[in-house]
């Protein structure tokens, strides 16, 4: 056998895939399987979007690019975080990447040495400690409690900081648990960042799915203080329901933009030139597709928040953001894997198990898909739950 690389060794394929891979394959067996595993919305890309990418594509925006993004794209994002989150960028403090995963990947490659330690909320969005581990970094867990609707306390994070600290992932509206903080608890966050000067990158790729009012505050608008020391990350995968396209963003500082610039420019080059003119289209066109897709979430949220609620044995707490429900089934006595492979068998359901996002004790339930499905689907989950209690 080849010998590979040790920092393969050091992390795990997605426990995400393994599930979804054997719903995939009974689907295709032709069984009748109710997936909750979606990580993405169930629509098509809007048609104004898919449409300014195949004017870019017959204007023929189809050559090399800047590294970085094209201009007018990187110019459209820096206006979109001045009019939506109130944070002061300029063109050359953001990057265009191949998805919002991508561009927190070369942001901890471009950031964290070996020994810098990155403080990550429990439970989190599963590639987070995986990029720390390939970037030779160390990930300090943070398990945070559903009382406190899964939310990491100013408390909680500055005994975690330690002389080695370098970056705190947070990720608002979250996934997995559909936690938003409020404004009020972002401030408090950003006093520690401050106190202690470490750097914060802020995941919201989920800011235009909140529910029953909440807000989102970037944590970076807090004060000129705060701004200096974050990093936000965004993309167009699920406002716009543009997975496929692979486009994201970071910005920041204009050297930390920089230092991921040249990574880029050794790996992937340019994001794909003529996604990037659909992009500018998402930014620039009419947000009612947006508004559109959050009122189906917002139906299908009310109803399963309140069919889990009615299931005895397995609680959640209400989400506030995205599309998930984080659902905690340790009184059934199985561990989350367990779980999702006997549901997936015995009722064809397919469930995240919460270990992918370090906690054992839950699943996630995503609520991206139609109704039809989800009324089926927790009937069966129902049905699972009482035939082993
Ligand atoms: C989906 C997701 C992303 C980024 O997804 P891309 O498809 O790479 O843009 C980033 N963070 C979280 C928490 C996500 O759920």
């Amino acid at each position: 056998m080849t010998q590979l690389a040790d920092r393969i060794s050091q992390v795990t394929p997605s426990i995400t895939l393994t599930i979804s891979a054997k719903a995939k394959a009974m689907k295709a067996e032709g069984l009748d399987v109710c997936s909750f595993s979606a990580g993405e919305p169930n629509f098509d890309t809007p048609n104004h979007i898919k449409e300014a990418a195949k004017k870019a594509l017959d204007e023929g925006k189809t050559r090399y690019g800047a590294a970085a993004g094209e201009l007018a794209l990187r110019n459209a994002i820096a206006s979109k975080l001045q009019r939506d989150n109130n944070l002061n960028y300029q063109a050359e403090n953001v990057i265009v990447t191949n998805g919002g995963k991508h561009a927190l990947f070369n942001l901890i490659f471009a950031l964290i040495e070996p020994e810098d330690e990155v403080i990550i909320p429990v439970p989190y969005w599963l590639s987070y400690p995986e990029m720390v581990t390939l970037a030779g970094g160390k990930s300090i867990f943070v398990t945070t409690s559903a009382e406190n609707n899964y939310k990491i306390t100013p408390e909680q994070l500055e005994s975690a900081i330690t002389p080695k600290t370098k970056l705190l992932i947070l990720n608002s509206p979250s996934n997995p648990t559909g936690a938003v903080y409020t404004p009020e608890e972002i401030h408090s966050l950003a006093e520690i960042v401050i106190k202690h000067d470490i750097l914060v990158v802020s995941d919201e790729i989920y800011e235009k799915i909140l529910y029953e009012g909440a807000t989102h505050l970037s944590i970076g608008a807090v004060s000129e203080e705060v701004f200096k020391r974050t990093i936000v990350c965004n993309g167009f995968a699920k406002a716009y329901s543009m997975t496929g396209w692979r486009v994201g963003y970071i910005a920041g500082s204009v050297d930390i933009i920089k230092g991921m610039t040249t990574i880029q420019s050794h790996t992937t080059s340019n994001v794909c030139t003529f996604a990037q003119y659909g992009a500018i289209a998402a930014l620039e066109s009419s947000q009612d597709c947006v508004k559109e897709m959050l009122e189906a979430f917002t139906e299908r949220r009310k109803f399963m928040y309140s069919a889990i609620q009615s299931i005895q044995g397995i609680s959640c707490p209400l989400p506030y953001g995205a599309f998930y429900l984080f659902v905690d089934i340790s009184s059934t006595g199985l561990k989350s894997l367990e779980f999702c492979e006997k549901l997936l068998q015995q009722e064809k359901v397919a469930a995240i198990p919460g270990i992918a996002f370090g906690d054992d004790n839950c699943i996630r339930l995503s609520y991206a898909t139609d109704m039809t499905t989800i009324e089926k689907g927790i009937n069966r989950l129902n049905n699972f739950i009482q035939s082993i209690n």
